[in-house]
């Protein structure tokens, strides 16, 4: 560790340093609680730490507070969950503890995990440490936000259409959300099941996969959950030589914001200066995925949601009847975006309306399954800008949810076919309406279950790319 100040440490360094016994874990948990304790980008829900005076063997981890916790506030950034204390740890929570791994703190977002921004969190909006004007990206925004402020070493999100990459490129840092079935989603408060997958935050690609590499596997109280055959390993390729990087150029003709073009164009030249080739490809469907996943992950969601009763967990708004209860309780428990979803989801299941709506979008679905089957038989990665644009102004797009939706315009697609994807920092560039400059992020996706080829190269693209900066404040004491 070489007198790094502790803050600039890499997660991977300093658990090394705890195991070689030249930082002291217990010190080491008390520095990292106190930088969570201080920030005020709203980005934490309830700060520890939470020893509990278990083996400390690595850096503590800010947990988004989508993860159930054993007896600590978890309320998945609603007023319906408020005072809710879980009973048990989620897998993924479970795998940290067990691998010496002090949670350090529960992460703002938006409620339910839906949302772009954060602003539809309960507890009031995360602010983006580059620019307090500006949202985080959600829904992990709390999560995004604490890692580039450098409030927590690493963090856990939750991605479901982009809520892990979004915010992990509007923040400058490195989001990581593997294959669907990687992580046990058990104790991991449910949206939209056939999408929902736990993934990670980091400063850099190794920190984001060496706590994927704790979090994942196949786990009996989740029978969708597989873990990543053969795990995962440090990466350490320094070159793309033999690899093949696809650019599906018709999608990304809408709306993508000048200053992301510009730097995605250099990415793609870094790409061919470490030895990568570049390849037009279509993905014909990757359009409709926006449209597809607003049907599929609402109809989820109202099924997900319905347990909210006020019986059960969290708020009650007590009534005469039981049926009053429940709406009481429902109508003041939950904020209008989850509401919003959940009458369009209860809609688009409806008898009559259900092939219509939930029936063509799972056709949708299917044919992004094959687009990106297809062009995986000529690729071995595509490459997209994270998101159109850079992290926007609180409020901007809070009127208008279409406009919200288009940041997920990139993200979804994978989401919807379940594969592995990462979002790098590309650089950084300034908004249409000017401005200081705000972090741009390069997207990665790969095959299903190709994680260790997917994060090999976005180890070599980041050396090369460079990005080392921090928003002011961010981790250098
Ligand atoms: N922004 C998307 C939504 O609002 C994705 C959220 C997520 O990935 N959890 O649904």
């Amino acid at each position: 560790m070489a007198g790094e100040p502790l803050g600039m440490l890499s997660a991977c360094a300093t658990g090394e340093a705890i195991g070689s016994g030249e930082l002291d874990g217990a010190e080491c948990l008390a520095f990292w609680a106190e930088r969570a304790g201080d920030e005020t980008l709203n980005a934490y829900l309830w700060t520890g730490p939470d020893d509990g005076g278990q083996r400390i063997a690595g850096a503590p981890v800010a947990v988004k507070d989508i993860f159930c916790t054993e007896g600590l506030p978890t309320t998945a950034g609603s007023r319906i969950l408020d005072g809710y204390a879980p009973p048990f740890d989620a897998t993924a929570v479970t795998r940290l503890r067990a691998a010496g791994l002090p949670v350090l703190g529960k992460t703002n977002m938006d409620e339910f995990a839906m949302g772009s921004s954060n602003e539809n969190s309960a507890y009031g909006p995360v602010l983006n440490p580059w620019d307090r004007t500006r949202v985080p990206g959600g829904s992990s925004g709390g999560s995004a936000a604490a890692v580039a402020a450098g409030a927590a070493p690493w963090a856990l999100g939750t991605d479901t259409g982009g809520s892990i990459r979004q915010p992990a490129a509007l923040c400058g840092i490195v989001g990581l959300k593997p294959t669907y079935g990687a992580v046990s989603r058990f104790g991991m408060i449910a949206f939209a099941s056939s999408l929902d997958q736990c993934g990670t935050f980091g400063h850099s690609v190794a920190d984001a996969a060496e706590l994927l590499s704790v979090v994942e596997g196949l786990d009996p109280r989740d029978s969708t959950s597989t873990g990543i055959p053969g795990g995962l390993s440090r990466p350490t390729a320094s070159d793309l030589e033999g690899i093949t990087v696809g650019v599906p150029r018709n999608f990304l003709e809408v709306g993508v914001e000048q200053g992301v073009a510009d730097r995605f164009a250099e990415a793609l030249k870094t790409v061919e200066r470490l030895g990568g080739t570049i390849r037009d490809i279509e993905l014909p469907h990757a359009e409709l995925g926006i449209s597809a996943y607003y049907v599929i992950a609402p109809a989820e969601a109202s099924t997900n949601l319905s347990r909210y009763d006020g019986v059960r967990y969290g708020l009650r708004v007590p009534a005469d009847d039981l049926v009053e209860m429940y709406e009481r309780t429902r109508g003041e428990g939950f904020g209008p975006e989850v509401k919003r979803r959940i009458m369009l989801g209860t809609y688009a299941l409806s008898s009559g309306y259900y092939d219509q709506y939930y029936g063509t979008a799972q056709k949708v679905r299917t044919l992004i399954v094959r687009d990106f089957e297809a062009a995986f038989s000529e690729v071995d990665l595509i490459a997209t800008p994270t998101t159109p644009g850079v992290a926007f102004e609180l409020g901007a797009k809070t009127s208008d949810p279409w406009s919200m939706y288009l940041n997920d315009l990139f993200t979804v697609p994978m989401s919807l076919a379940g594969i592995p994807a990462i979002s790098i920092p590309a650089g950084l560039a300034a908004p249409p309406e000017g401005g200081p400059q705000l972090p741009v992020g390069l997207q990665l996706a790969a095959p299903a279950f190709a994680e260790q080829a997917l994060i090999e190269s976005a180890h070599a693209l980041e050396a090369a790319i460079g990005f080392d900066e921090r928003p002011e404040g961010g981790g250098d004491s």
